[in-house]
């Protein structure tokens, strides 16, 4: 537990939460802030600040919990989709370092816009990008 860490406040549980799951390596709680009705965060037990922080195992276990969680929401909420984001960095909005992932319910009608608008990429600038991103090439 990190000392003055929001998270490491809400599963050691003298921070108020809504919390939603829990298990050995993960707690789940409601977003004070919902980006639609539903919204929630997975955060793992131990303080780790980002997803380049965060050990594999527990990296593991926070995927298999929003997985539990948006099968719970569907037969719950029954919303059209989900979106699951992670912020690693203040300059991806990250504001919380303790890692979490948010599990956001999406409906048809709901107006979130992501600040993030698809265009049509060029074709050339993204094999140059892959070429330098592939494993074995
Ligand atoms: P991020 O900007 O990705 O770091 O997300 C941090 C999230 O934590 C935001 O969506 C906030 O609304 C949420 N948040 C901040 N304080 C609390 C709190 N006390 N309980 C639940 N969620 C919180
Ligand atoms: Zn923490």
């Amino acid at each position: 537990m990190v000392e003055d860490c929001l998270f490491c406040g809400i599963v050691a549980g003298t921070i108020p939460s809504q919390t939603i799951d829990a298990d050995e390596r993960t707690v789940s709680f409601m977003d004070i802030n919902p980006a639609t009705p539903g919204h929630a965060l997975v955060v793992p037990r131990a303080h780790s600040a980002d997803l380049l922080a965060i050990d594999p195992a527990d990296l593991e276990a926070c995927a298999a919990s929003a997985q539990r969680l948006v099968k719970r929401m569907g037969e719950v909420l029954k919303p059209d989709g989900f979106n699951l984001i992670n912020a690693c960095g203040a300059a991806a909005w990250q504001t919380v370092f303790h890692f979490h992932l948010h599990v956001i319910p999406r409906y048809e009608d709901d107006p979130l816009k992501l600040p993030w608008l698809p265009r049509g990429g060029e074709a050339d600038e993204i094999a140059a990008l892959a070429e330098r991103l592939r494993v074995d090439g």
